[in-house]
Formats: structure tokens, sequence, C-alpha cells
């Protein structure tokens, strides 16, 4: 199956941030200053006339930062993605379109290091407060992923709805001292497999999507550079290849492996698609 080229659409509110997080891409990408709320939201509804997408992700810098400008752009598309660090509350309540997912890279003490001190018990008590399903969403490094399973594990009892894991992912044409490569990178992957078998109703994958994400190398494959998800920073300027340009080579991105899987015809990604992103007959 070829998926569509604007399928999922995402977006930056801001490219301002509460955080400072140690692996954030941002610290390499242009960071241009905020549109006022009305330009913002006309150019915004320009993209949705132009590819009509099933989801629209909301990231940046953090979302949430600009909560009056969310209320109203989540009303312009069927489903919305708010992806926001859980810190800033009270977490607003955008109606059953939109789904918050929120970044938690560890058990306590490996999510502060890498997130800042206290930013844990920030969003655990945010999200008590908060009333609907929410997503989680988490980024492994050389630091945290031995604990994945024990996050998977606090977070399943917590109630969350769906788990996303992604590796991180260097700048182009690098490697960082966070990157996963070579045996760490196999052994990182069994406990993703592990996290799976253990919570498949929860663990976003499937066996294609791991195998991909072992190998890494999307190089000159990768569905995201061929416009499934179309990415755009804070000024609408279109972020290419993907919205971190990151190195295809050692890439970690969740949704570039899912969407591959899903294009392969793998059961279980198509599962998920279905799932997350309604129907793709339409798309
Ligand atoms: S998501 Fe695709 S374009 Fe972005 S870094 Fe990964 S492989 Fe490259």
């Amino acid at each position: 199956m070829m998926l569509r080229e604007g399928l999922l659409l995402q977006v930056d509110p801001t490219e301002r941030c509460n955080l400072a997080c140690i692996h954030c891409y941002q610290r390499w990408c242009p960071r241009p200053p905020d549109l006022p709320d009305g330009e913002y939201l006309a150019r915004l509804n320009e993209l949705r006339n132009r590819y009509k997408p099933a989801v629209c992700i909301y990231l940046g810098g953090e979302p949430l930062l600009r909560p009056k400008l969310l209320a109203e752009c989540v009303k312009l598309f069927p489903m919305n993605f708010i992806v926001t660090n859980g810190t800033i509350g009270p977490i607003p309540d955008y109606g059953p379109n939109a789904l918050i997912w929120v970044s938690i890279d560890g058990p306590k003490a490996i999510h502060d290091r890498i997130r800042g001190r206290g930013t844990y018990d920030r969003i655990v008590r945010n999200l008590d407060d908060y009333g609907r399903p929410f997503a989680v969403t988490t980024v492994l490094n050389r630091l945290n992923w031995p604990h994945l399973v024990e996050l998977v594990d606090e977070w399943a009892g917590r109630g969350a709805c769906a788990f996303y894991i992604s590796l991180h992912t260097p700048q182009a044409g690098r490697i960082d001292g966070l990157t996963l490569v070579g045996r760490e990178r196999e052994a990182c992957i069994r406990e993703v497999e592990k996290a799976w078998e253990g919570w498949p109703d929860l663990v976003v994958g499937s066996p294609g999507m791991f195998k991909s994400m072992l190998d890494g190398n999307l190089e000159g494959i990768c569905p995201l550079a061929r416009g499934i998800l179309v990415c755009y920073d804070a000024a609408f300027n279109r972020r290419s290849p993907c919205g971190m340009m990151g190195n295809c080579r050692v890439c970690g991105l969740h949704y570039a492996h899912f969407l591959r899987a899903v294009e392969e015809g793998d059961e279980d990604a198509l599962r998920w698609a279905q799932l997350l992103l309604g129907s793709l007959g339409k798309a």
C-alpha cells in the first residue's frame, strides 16, 4: 500500500520551550519567532485545504505555551495529536478529537536527568488532573533504554492509552553520544519487542517496524522524506526531509519506521494505523 502525500501534517505552534532537554533536535533546527494567532490560523487553514490530512500533529517548541491558539487549531482537523512535555498545567481539555501525547523519557530519576529536575513529578500531577485519555511518547537513548519495560509498566498502570517508542536520532551527518548503534542498539530493540509483547494493546509497533528500527538506515526510502508526513516550522517554512532534520542512516523516529511497516502491509502496524489515524482507505 502506498500512502499519500500529506496524510499527516506536523506543525510547530511555537519553537519556544520551557525546558532544554539534552537530546532535543531543536538544538540544531532553525527557530523562527512566533506568528500572531490570526496569521498562524490562516496559514494552517491553507495547509488543511492543500493536504486534507487525517491528523494534524503539534510539536515545537512546547505547543501548550500557546493554549488559546491550539484551541482554534484543533477545530480545523478531524483528529489532532498534541505532543507536550506535560509540565505546564492544567493541561487543557480540547475535546475528543485531540489526543495529548506526553513525552516521558524514563522513570523519574532518568527522566529528570534528561529533561530537568522536578519535571517528572509535574507531569504526574498534571495528568492526574487531566480528565481524558492520554498517550505517552518516549525517546530511547544510551542513558534510558534499559529502563523501558519498567517505564511502560508504570504508565500502563497510570492509564495511558497508547505508547510510542522512538530511538534518539542525531543531527544529519553525525553520531552523538546518545545514539544507539551496534550491539547496544540490538539489545535496545530486544527491550522494545519485550515491551510490545507484554503490552500489545498499549505499545504502538509491529515486527516489521522493529526490524526497520534495528537497521535504522532509511536513506532514500524514508516515507517521511516522500512527504507522507509534511512538516512546517512556526513560521510555516517547510522542514525537509523531516521535522527533525536528522541523520537518515541511524534514524530512530517512530513514525518513519511505523509508516514503512504500514506500507509493507505489516498486520500489526495496519491495526495500529487504523486505530490512530482512522481509515487509511480515505487516505
Ligand atoms: S524521519 Fe526520515 S527524513 Fe527524518 S531523519 Fe529519519 S530517515 Fe531521515
